[in-house]
């Protein structure tokens, strides 16, 4: 069949994809060592599943406006209590995970060629969906040597004609959290061009050392106008199956979104919303979330070490999310495991190929020299996975 221009200008997710074919090799009997995956490896918490089940039981298996209400609102208080950002629970739409709402929200919010300021290296997906929004990207990057981090000057200098700027700390696939003073430095120049902010609170509970979070519309008086806030379930309380997420901020913004969910999708699933609001109101979730976040950071801190001591491999320690971003770029015009290595797609090749470990190549997030390892995984598989790596570069 004749598909769709829009379509045609989009590929498949590379880290779906990378983490879809490391499972089929998986289910060949291969052993394989995935680094791919962006998602918890923790079951999700009991008490969440007991509000579904709970939920399901009761008949709570309908179209949701009752439960909207009430899931919004505890975001809202979540969002006072938590963030400082003061929203009425109006201004908060749930959707079908942080994906959905981004989608949508470039949808409701870009005109044909209107300009999106993002980042690089970036997340996969901002690309795609400002493209398919028919807006443009324009990246502001980001090297390695300057810790990944974009300066208020940048946004400065690109500011002139463009709508939105994209901001996601902490960051994937970087693993870097800007700080609240290099925030409250962005925050000064945004406020002095007409950019809305998309801040992508996504990974805001997964910070190590002593790394503090603050969001981005806390930071002045005046962004809470501008600023949408984009968060989930995902990633905090390992919930990626449960397709839950959401977005707060500007009255008419959340209003179109909910316009435009109305005729895509309705609401998201009854039962998993009662859930989330379990997530988000059970007072046993702390002890929780913390246990897992101090797995992560004995894992982050762990992975990056042992990736800075393979040759030829350089790796900011991740401050924040589940990732390391390693540049591997003295490796390229290397044959490694059979394979021509000469950028970080065939890098990534060689790793599967060469050493049965997937990793997701670079090129993907906006920056060739990189690869990036999700730690999302145990110590265990760690090792395991840089052993082999460490036996390929050798
Ligand atoms: N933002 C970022 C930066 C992400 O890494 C992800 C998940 N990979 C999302 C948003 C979306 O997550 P979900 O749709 O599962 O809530």
């Amino acid at each position: 069949m004749k598909l769709s221009q829009r379509i045609g200008s989009v590929g498949e997710s590379v880290t779906i994809s990378v983490t879809t074919k490391a499972k089929q090799m998986q289910a060949a009997g291969i052993d394989i060592v995935s680094f791919g995956a962006g998602e918890p490896d923790f079951d999700t918490p009991e008490p969440i599943k007991e509000a579904a089940k709970t939920a399901l039981d009761a008949g709570d298996t309908k179209y949701t406006p009752r439960s909207a209400v009430a899931l919004r609102k505890a975001i809202a208080e979540k969002l006072a209590r938590e963030n400082r950002v003061y929203v009425r629970p109006e201004q908060v739409v749930v959707t079908f995970g942080g994906k959905h709402a981004l989608y949508d929200l470039f949808q409701v919010l870009l005109d044909e060629g209107d300009r999106v300021l993002i980042p690089a290296p970036y997340w996969v997906s901002y690309p795609e969906m400002v493209r398919l929004a028919g807006g443009e990207s324009v990246f502001l990057p980001a090297a390695r040597v300057d810790g990944f981090k974009i300066t208020p000057r940048q946004v400065l200098d690109a500011a002139d004609g463009a709508k939105i700027l994209v901001l996601n700390s902490p960051a994937n696939p970087t693993g870097v959290t800007y700080t609240p003073d290099e925030l409250a430095a962005i925050a000064q120049a945004v406020l002095k061009t007409d950019l809305i902010v998309f801040s992508d609170e996504i990974y805001e509970k997964l910070v190590y050392g002593d790394t503090q979070f603050v969001s981005f519309a806390a930071l002045d008086g005046r962004l809470p106008d501008r600023t949408v806030t984009i968060n989930g379930l995902a990633k905090t309380y390992s919930m990626t199956g449960w397709r839950l997420g959401w977005a707060a901020g500007p009255l008419d913004v959340i209003n179109a979104v909910r316009r435009l969910m109305s005729h895509e999708t309705t609401d998201p699933v009854s039962f998993a919303q009662a859930g989330a609001l379990a997530a988000y109101t059970d007072p046993r979730m702390d002890e929780t979330i913390e246990t897992m976040r101090q797995e992560f950071e004995r894992r982050g801190r762990h992975m990056a070490d042992r990736l800075n001591a393979l040759p030829g491999v350089q790796c900011v320690e991740p401050t924040g999310a589940f990732y390391c971003f390693p540049d591997v770029s003295e490796h390229y015009g290397r044959t490694l495991g059979g394979v021509s290595v000469s950028d970080s797609l065939s890098f990534t090749q060689a790793a599967l190929e060469g050493a049965k470990v997937a990793l997701v190549p670079g090129a993907a997030f906006g920056d060739d020299a990189c690869v990036r390892l999700s730690f999302a995984t145990s110590l265990e598989q760690i090792d395991k996975g840089i052993d082999r790596l460490d036996k390929l570069l050798s």
